[in-house]
């Protein structure tokens, strides 16, 4: 018997993980956490530590299908390459769409992006990242011309005040929860707050927990700048050599006193200014901020409130000082670097610079190069809806249970003349739409490089023998381009190919923006690629070695190099509630992921919460006549949802909260998105998943 252990990462959440694999005679035995990765240091969560028990072949989609009959790859290659190329002739490359995935690989993200942006000719590819963190990478751009996580996970630990703000990291990002507790244990004056609706487990390590009224982030941050400059806590040198909009932000938020905030949000004076001068008065002092934020109506407002605190006080680029999105998927961050938004071009680039787009067309050798940005995730399926897109490919998601409005998606695709569906599990509810099944390898089975939230660029590595026919979403892509009669531009042998073509792109000189800039790796070998150890990015002559913090230096990627403050006026959420209706919020729980076609499968996982939940406060539930353990049903105008009452203080009165996971597969009760309204951000298109106004009936 022969005993391996393979170096690979996590392929759950935006942490990335690195993870052992014990593997004997092709059967992952056991896992244990890369004591050599950065971003666990030898740890896992319940989830990663679980990952050996949701391997197998069962449940997975082993044949190519046309309409339910088994093909041939080779029929099925053929069918969708003439499909797609009739669906261009007759109608033009707009009515194409991808959706993909955080889930996916960066060479499978690369080759997709390509195919549609540069030889199908559309940019209708958007990515399920769309209801993640869109809003935090338009944010970026608008406050550091650039879309740049400036921080690294050692800054969490290396500061005196963490602030986390939508974000429940001790369910949501359990290692980077378990970083800075042990952090906090060992410097005790470090100072932890949680901005969030809920007391969620993230408050158990907290010094201050402001359960704010939900949508009212921005007024509190304003609040927090208004806060800072009146007491005189900015520093003015910072802001004068680095930073672009100090008067309009002073005129935006001088209106907005600390007893407007405090009501506004629904705070007492004493906790909003007790944060306010904590914040003030701590130079290291990192804000982590994630899908509470991102998931609104005005979410890329809402990031830029908290960066311009970060930016007036000059805390960012140091050791322990930085705003930090945390992103939610374990690729999340890959699909950004390549491009697989339908508003990006590729490698960081935009469809704003006519520049770009030749030069990227000329390195791909493009034969029709996409001009101007697609249709992003939300207004993608109701394009389909309305019959423009003709032919959708989804790969590696399952927007039936994820999308907002999610029945929508089901009419969407119904009457959608070409439904594509490349994934892995049957358990996914978007299979039952597909004109064409396509089955992919998963994590074990495919190799390639992932990015987490901190930019490191990390392996996951294959170990186990697909099942059936299954092959690699780049291998699937490849083909069928190749059917198309793209030949040589997508006639890669392995995914080291892919990654060598990607690094040498984001070489590519463009608008002056240069932040992911990995060239330093193009001229690797398969071994070395074979044998890459994480790295940060940028990877390049300046950094080889890749690089911890970005803006050390005050310079920023905008024109005059300076970051530009952004004075926001804050909104509330688009549809508040009326009086007898309360306030959904949805999320992930400790240990599910996504809809469930992974983690459901193993009891050790499903013993945390093995059913759906609604979590109601004590004295709503008295109002409304609703006891622990009774069903409830939560109804809005595009649908209904039924679970068990679960009577908690940690909600607020306003307020419901559901799990995100339970899709058709797993409950007969309704799935959390399908309350949702597609109501989006108007600037990232990511849509307000965080405040439904729901009527809730006893049953
Ligand atoms: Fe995987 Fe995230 Fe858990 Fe790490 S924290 S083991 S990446 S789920």
């Amino acid at each position: 018997m022969t005993t391996q252990i393979i170096k690979t990462t996590c392929p759950y959440c935006g942490v990335g993980c690195g993870v052992d694999a014990k593997v004997e005679n092709n059967q992952l035995i056991a896992v244990s956490g890369s004591k050599d990765h950065p971003a666990n240091k030898g740890s896992l969560c319940v989830k990663g530590a679980s990952l050996h028990e949701t391997v197998g072949y069962q449940d997975r989609i082993l044949h190519p299908t046309i309409k339910n009959e088994r093909v041939s790859w080779d029929r099925a290659t053929h069918y969708i390459a003439e499909q797609l190329s009739q669906v261009i002739e007759q109608h033009g490359p707009e009515a194409i769409a991808m959706y993909v995935s955080g889930q996916i690989l960066t060479e499978d993200y690369y080759v997709a992006n390509k195919l549609m942006k540069g030889f199908i000719g559309t940019a209708n590819i958007d990515t399920n990242s769309r209801l993640c963190m869109a809003s935090a990478v338009v944010a970026h751009k608008r406050a550091f011309g650039s879309d740049t996580v400036p921080a690294c996970y050692e800054d969490i630990e290396h500061a005196d005040l963490v602030v986390l703000t939508g974000s429940n990291l001790a369910w949501a990002h359990p290692i980077l929860y378990q970083r800075l507790s042990a952090a906090k244990q060992a410097r005790p004056h470090m100072k932890i707050v949680v901005i969030d609706p809920r007391q969620t487990a993230s408050c158990d390590i907290a010094d201050l927990h402001l359960a704010l009224r939900p949508g009212t982030d921005a007024y509190l941050y304003n609040g927090l700048a208004q806060y800072l400059i009146e007491h005189g806590y900015i520093d003015h040198n910072y802001i004068n050599s680095h930073c672009n909009g100090y008067e309009d932000l002073l005129k935006q938020v001088s209106h907005q006193t600390l007893s407007d905030t405090s009501h506004i949000c629904d705070l007492e004076d004493d906790l909003v200014s007790m944060f306010y001068q904590w914040f003030a008065e701590t130079e290291r002092t990192v804000t982590l901020f994630s899908q509470g934020i991102n998931q609104s109506s005005s979410g890329v407002d809402k990031g830029n409130a908290i960066i311009n605190c970060h930016l007036i006080t000059g805390k960012i680029g140091k050791v322990g000082a930085a705003p930090f999105s945390i992103t939610g998927q374990p690729n999340a961050m890959g699909g950004r670097e390549v491009g697989g938004l339908a508003n990006q071009l590729a490698a960081h680039m935009t469809f704003s610079n006519p520049q770009d787009i030749d030069q990227v067309g000329q390195f791909w050798h493009a034969t029709s190069m996409a001009q101007q940005e697609g249709l992003k995730a939300v207004d993608m399926f109701e394009a389909v809806a309305q019959g423009k897109i003709k032919a959708i490919w989804i790969i590696a998601t399952n927007p039936l249970v994820s999308m907002p409005d999610s029945e929508s998606i089901r009419e969407a695709l119904t009457q959608c003349d070409l439904v594509i569906v490349q994934d892995v599990s049957l358990s996914s509810d978007t299979l039952k739409y597909a004109d064409v099944c396509l089955p992919a390898t998963t994590w074990g089975e495919k190799s390639g490089t992932v990015t987490n939230s901190e930019r490191t660029i990390s392996r996951q590595r294959s170990f186990l023998t697909p099942p059936g026919e299954a092959r690699h979403d780049w291998q699937i892509i490849c083909d069928i381009a190749k059917e198309m009669g793209f030949n040589e531009a997508f006639s890669y042998k392995t995914s080291a190919d892919i990654f060598r073509e990607h690094a040498q792109l984001s070489a590519l000189r463009n608008s002056g923006n240069r932040d992911f800039d990995i060239s330093e790796l193009s001229l690797m070998s398969d071994q070395a690629y074979d044998n890459m150890p994480p790295i940060q990015w940028p990877i390049n002559s300046a950094y080889p070695k890749g690089r911890a913090r970005f803006f050390e230096d005050g310079v920023f990627f905008t024109a005059d190099r300076k970051a530009n403050l952004i004075p926001i006026q804050p909104k509330l959420p688009a549809y508040p509630a009326t009086h007898n209706e309360l306030i959904l919020n949805t999320g992930r729980i400790r240990d599910q992921w996504h809809t469930m076609t992974r983690t459901g499968k193993t009891s050790r996982l499903l013993a945390h919460t093995s059913v759906p939940f609604v979590e109601i406060h004590p004295a709503t539930a008295n109002a409304f006549n609703i006891q622990e353990n009774s069903w409830v049903s939560l109804q809005t105008p595009v649908s209904k949802y039924i679970a068990k009452a679960t009577i908690t203080r940690s909600v607020r009165q306003d307020s419901v909260f559901i799990p995100m996971h339970w899709s058709d597969f797993f409950s007969s009760h309704g799935k959390a998105n399908s309350l949702v309204r597609p109501i989006r951000d108007a600037l990232s298109g990511q849509p307000e998943f965080k405040h439904s106004p729901v009527e809730a009936k006893s049953l």
